[in-house]
């Protein structure tokens, strides 16, 4: 299948330069971008006759997919549930722990086609997700049903509390923590080598453990070493937020990245979600390990976590860190939306600092797609349109009040535009969302199946009481 996609009012390429082309042609042969430039440079070079499909392009600007570089897809049932006014750490212990405790593998699945479905609407072509509770392939069927691109897991932990706390079960406790490190990497392992590579190359699949209190150092360290061997990344939760920072520090005498560094954890196929409680001393340790960071604008703006009070994401971005963009699950953030976190971030750090030129609207543009495809590790074929990577791309409706009118693409769409301008969302060379639906899923009967799961799950977490816990001292002491 060979596609033209011609006279684009423009292109913003994100390449290293970040061209933006006006009156752009893109050519895309079966899943791969073959030619892009100026529409009459690409008039010339390619005969009319050669194309199977000619797509108008006037009134259309076209963007690189979204790359979400952390998300919980098996925690989409939990939409506003949780009160918003909860610390990270009560809010983990107390109310996100149980919830996915009772989540079944028919929630997982429904959840992660609900969170897809999101996703591609939104423009997201490819993420990060911290994996299943159960079996990765679960997650991998909703993959296969839509036609996304994305790394996934077997989400792990170790650790458990010395005591449970008020609302765990012990089963719950045993559905949560894999007795110790070995068993857990064992398991982790299996999975990586049954599912990384499937659906002919679309899923990605990594040794992903949950990270920080509820995993024993081993396990954080036993992973990246694991994923090394295997030729695979892991992304897990660290330095979440500053109350884990002062936890550490009482316990082990340091903060959590310099805790992973000492025991030799840090390295350049590891994410690290949040990386909110960061000294300076350990930005430059992420640089120089070329670790990368998950920046989540919407988790923190909800929890709390002090993005702009404590972050240093500008400064991590300057060192040469690799910053992504991503959305957390929908409990913690709300929504699964790439753009609502490029506005949140291109505008966040200039207004705490008084400073209108840190983290600009290019920068954000940046940490939605390439830099999220470089965390990815998957940047030699996603994250810009150049020649030779995937047709994973966004199509944006320019005939939308959102857009009318403007002059610098960029601006208007971090700045002007929503999801609701997107007209199309392709992936692999393959349109998934367009014409107001994504391809292969009823949506309505999907939405009123996650209603009704997620009402279940919500009545069996016992969490419709309100004196479920606001604060938490769990792992405060121990472990
Ligand atoms: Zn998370």
């Amino acid at each position: 299948m060979r596609t033209l996609i011609e006279h684009l009012e423009f292109a913003l390429l994100v390449d290293k330069a970040d061209t933006v082309l006006r009156d752009a042609s893109v050519v895309v042969d079966d899943d791969r971008i073959a030619d892009v430039g100026s529409a009459a440079a690409i008039a010339k070079r390619h005969a009319a006759k050669s194309f199977d499909q000619v797509i108008d392009g006037r009134m259309l600007g076209i963007c690189p997919g979204f790359v979400d570089s952390h998300v919980h897809l098996s925690e989409t049932l939990s939409r506003a549930v949780f009160p918003d006014n909860l610390n990270t750490r009560a809010w983990v212990f107390h109310w996100a722990k149980p919830f996915y405790a009772h989540i079944t593998e028919e929630d997982e699945y429904w959840g992660a086609l609900l969170g897809i479905t999101e996703m591609l609407r939104n423009g997201t072509t490819c993420f990060i997700d911290m994996g299943s509770q159960y079996d990765p392939g679960i997650t991998v069927r909703a993959m296969e049903q839509t036609g996304i691109r994305g790394v996934t897991g077997r989400h792990a932990a170790d650790n458990r509390p010395a005591e449970l706390p008020r609302g765990w079960t012990e089963e719950m406790a045993q559905h949560h923590f894999f007795p110790n490190a070995e068993v857990a990497l064992r398991e982790l392992e299996a999975c990586v080598r049954k599912y990384n590579g499937a659906l002919g190359g679309r899923v990605r699949c990594w040794v992903n453990i949950e990270g920080k209190e509820p995993c024993t150092l081993e396990l954080h360290v036993g992973a990246q070493q694991l994923a090394k061997r295997l030729g695979v990344g892991t992304t897990y939760h660290l330095a979440t937020s500053i109350e884990e920072a002062k936890i550490c520090e009482a316990k082990y005498g340091c903060w959590p990245i310099t805790r992973i560094d000492r025991a030799g954890g840090l390295g350049d196929n590891l994410v690290i979600a949040h990386g909110a409680a960061v000294a300076d001393d350990e930005v430059a340790l992420l640089a120089s390990r070329g670790t990368k960071v998950a920046f989540c604008p919407c988790s923190s703006f909800k929890l709390g976590k002090g993005a702009t009070a404590i972050g240093k994401y500008p400064e991590m971005a300057a060192a040469g860190v690799t910053v992504g963009l991503g959305t957390d699950g929908v409990s913690a953030a709300g929504n699964m939306n790439l753009m609502r976190q490029m506005l949140l971030v291109a505008g966040m750090f200039k207004d705490a600092r008084l400073q209108p030129d840190v983290f600009t609207a290019r920068q954000a543009l940046r940490a939605a797609t390439i830099e999220g495809a470089k965390a990815a590790m998957w940047d030699d074929e996603i994250g810009s349109l150049e020649v030779g990577k995937k047709a994973d791309f966004i199509l944006f409706d320019l005939d939308h009040v959102e857009w009318t009118p403007f002059l610098d693409p960029l601006q208007a769409l971090v700045y002007s535009a929503s999801t609701a301008s997107i007209a199309q969302t392709w992936v692999d060379g393959r349109a998934l969302y367009r014409d107001g639906k994504v391809q292969g899923v009823d949506e309505k009967a999907l939405r009123a199946k996650a209603r009704q799961l997620a009402a279940a799950a919500v009545q069996r977490a016992g969490l419709h009481d309100e004196s479920v816990e606001t604060t938490t001292t769990l792992y405060d002491e121990g472990n």
